[in-house]
């Protein structure tokens, strides 16, 4: 049975349904539960979602079952039109489903509208590769043969998102999946599944047919993820969150030997040499430590900068992080917003202890707002000595600790030394040198000379224990595909 989905005005102007998406309906959860949707500014509810079961998360493989041969077999054309409708439709909605993530998430509004528009581009870069999935066709070393290679749908695919970016993390697996003519179950993390369901809403009226993208809330986690991975009609996990997790459903999707892509942590090193151009590291910092509050897979999570310009660097850091206003983002003016929950808080204030404790000294920030919600100060410490926590920890929050190095040869061996392979900035005005740096840096990404990284046309990904495969540019795409090859005689 259809049934309407119960939507949340969250938002003035934006109807957010607030049920699952099975098979095209909006449907309540098979036992009827619930969870609530809390604002970080306030840590009040504001609103309440449907508690997917696990036999409703078997009901989506059977609806994206129904949806795939269709979907797979559609022109790539017409996949591509979708997508570029969804793409309109998000651009069209940009501020609205800003506030939407800011209520949820408590980024400010300007990440907030920054995540919309990078969102938006997954679905118009993926609408545009949706039409150019090659092939290939080699002559065998014999001269015997042709082989011939041909990239087909990979099937059912399982995405698990994190709620730092709700949106974004989301069309970065939609779109390439639904380009490569795959269908879909989106499981949203429980903090923020009114975006997902938002863009749900806007694949369903960009022309999405019934099936092919099914949209599943849900608290208990586990369990869902365990029972659709078992089912051996799924073939593709994708999952975006922490290392801790990944680990487990790497376990998981063993058992049915399932193809996965894993975005996970990151403990970026942001190295500042003795030649740059401080006003470029400052600002690059700025971006790559303050983009969502610092809570972001690439936040830079370690400064090592030179002996010879540390202190200036950490002054013009602090003057400018001491300089930012904390807020609710809903507030127009408002540079961070809170943290996403309590448990954050209480995590960045036991890093900076630690990291007290040991030494470091606090150059700005430091401590917890006496407020309601989740807010922490915009933080600098200096001097942190090597052990301390916060160096080997993600920290996912505003704060920037400074530790000196000497040599080119000593920064990289720092950086490093991690399990974690995300991203690394350098800054250096020779670049040849920040080249042989970067090529020296155990990571799956590096910002030269820049703060940020992350463009849909760009392959995003990690080495080590920040994970397996690529997002964006035309890797992420080959992520949703299996190669065929066909032995030919002609
Ligand atoms: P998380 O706790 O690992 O959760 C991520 C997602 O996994 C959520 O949807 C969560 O659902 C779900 N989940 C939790 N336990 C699960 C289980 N046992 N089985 C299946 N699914 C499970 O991560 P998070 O706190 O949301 O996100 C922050 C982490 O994501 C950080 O480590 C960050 O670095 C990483 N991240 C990485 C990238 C990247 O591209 N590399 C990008 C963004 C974030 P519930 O919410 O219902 O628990």
């Amino acid at each position: 049975m259809t049934v309407q989905s119960t939507s949340l005005d969250v938002v003035d102007g934006l109807s957010v349904p607030s049920d699952l998406l099975i098979g095209g309906d909006w449907t309540a959860a098979g036992d009827g539960g619930r969870f609530e949707v809390i604002d970080p500014a306030t840590a009040q509810p504001i609103g309440s979602v449907a508690n997917g079961t696990v036999e409703d998360g078997l009901r989506c493989v059977d609806a994206a079952d129904a949806a795939a041969a269709g979907w797979a077999t559609t022109a790539p054309r017409q996949r591509s039109r979708v997508l570029t409708r969804a793409f309109e439709l998000m651009s069209e909605r940009e501020e609205l489903l800003a506030e939407l993530i800011v209520r949820e998430n408590g980024k400010s509004f300007p990440d907030a509208l920054g995540e919309v528009r990078y969102a938006a581009e997954f679905f118009r870069w993926y609408a545009e590769e949706a039409v150019r999935i090659t092939g290939e066709i080699r002559t065998a070393p014999a001269g015997t043969n042709r082989i011939m290679v041909v990239r087909q749908p990979i099937g059912i695919a399982l995405l698990i998102t994190p709620w730092n970016f709700p949106a974004a993390m989301a069309t970065r697996k939609i779109g390439p999946a639904l380009a490569a003519g795959c269908t879909v179950i989106l499981k949203p993390a429980s903090e923020t599944p009114l975006t997902a369901l938002a863009v749900g809403a806007i694949l369903a009226e960009a022309g999405v047919p019934a099936g092919v993208v099914n949209i599943l809330p849900s608290r208990r986690s586990g369990e869902v993820a365990r029972a659709v991975l078992r089912d051996s009609r799924v073939r593709k996990l994708s999952f975006t969150g922490s290392t801790e997790v990944g680990r487990a459903l790497l376990h998981e999707a063993a058992d049915q030997v399932i193809s996965c892509s894993m975005e996970l942590g990151g403990n970026a090193p942001f190295i500042v040499l003795d030649d740059a151009d401080l006003d470029v590291a400052v600002e690059g910092a700025m971006v790559a430590k303050m983009r969502n509050g610092g809570e972001a897979c690439t936040a830079a999570n370690r400064l090592y900068v030179h002996r010879s310009i540390a202190a200036e660097f950490a002054e013009r850091l602090a003057a400018a992080m001491a300089g930012l206003s904390v807020g609710p983002g809903s507030d127009r003016g408002t540079d961070v917003g809170p943290l996403v929950n309590q448990a954050a808080v209480d995590k960045v204030t036991e890093l900076v202890a630690d990291a007290r404790d040991r030494g470091a000294a606090v150059a700005t920030g430091g401590y917890a707002l006496d407020q309601p919600g989740y807010f922490y100060a915009p933080t600098v410490l200096t001097g942190v000595t090597p052990g301390s926590q916060i160096l080997a920890e993600e920290i996912f929050g505003p704060v920037a600790p400074v530790v000196v190095f000497d040599t080119d040869e000593e920064a990289v061996t720092l950086a490093n030394a991690t399990e974690y392979g995300l991203v690394a900035y350098v800054f250096s005005r020779d670049l040849a040198r920040g080249l042989r740096v970067s090529e020296a840096l155990e990571s799956g990404m590096v910002g030269l000379n820049r703060g940020v990284v992350s463009d849909p046309a760009a392959p995003f990904g990690g080495v080590k224990q920040s994970g397996l495969g690529r997002e964006g540019g035309h890797e992420g795409l080959l992520e949703y595909t299996e190669s065929k090859y066909i032995a030919t005689n002609w």
